[in-house]
């Protein structure tokens, strides 16, 4: 299996796909979003591109991990597919350190700069994870999460409190239209 994208191999075979997958631990991901994770597969073709030195891959990644709920902080299972799109270009002289920040125009967003010319398939199945991880994830859009009050997970079981928090709304409507009907006359 080969799992190194080698830009000196396209330029002299021309275009190349990959397929590899690879099982992930955790920390590697380093995000306390995740209870588990399971393979990711990452399917890629790189091809040059129209710039001297510029390579684009365009691929997919697919995962499947386990998340840690937001709102109730229940496990819940996640899974995502991606579209990437990618041009990565020579980092441009003089921006050797790894985080400096280079100017790039907004539809320019997917440039990467690159010092080697050879990309592993999971740094790129990395990042894409990192980017599909959302940062508060739900286990579901309407996850009533907690109650503030004694701590329940109001999505498997109703607690009291509820209740009693609507019962003092209505009672405080009501008391506002007591207050108003003694207004009006
Ligand atoms: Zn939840
Ligand atoms: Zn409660």
């Amino acid at each position: 299996m080969q799992d190194i994208i080698e830009f000196d191999r396209i330029d002299k075979d021309g275009p190349q796909s990959y397929r590899a997958t690879f099982e992930l631990n955790a920390e590697e991901l380093d995000r306390v979003e995740l209870e588990k994770t399971g393979p990711v597969t990452i399917e890629v073709q790189a091809a040059k591109g129209d710039q001297p030195g510029e390579y684009i891959l365009d691929g997919t990644s697919t995962f499947t991990a386990d998340l840690r709920c937001s709102r109730c902080d229940e496990p819940y299972p996640f899974a995502n597919t991606s579209p990437f799109h990618l041009r990565f270009r020579p980092r441009p002289e003089g921006s050797e350190q790894e985080n400096e920040e280079v100017e790039i125009s907004d539809e320019e967003l997917d440039v990467e700069f690159y010092s080697e010319r050879a990309v592993p398939l999971k740094d790129l199945a990395l990042e894409q994870i990192q980017l599909a991880i959302p940062m508060k994830p739900l286990c579901e859009e309407g996850c009533l999460g907690l109650c503030p009050q004694c701590g329940v997970n109001r999505r498997r079981e109703a607690c009291k409190c509820e209740s009693s928090v609507v019962d003092d709304r209505w009672g405080a409507l009501a008391g506002i239209r007591d207050e108003l009907k003694k207004r009006e006359s």
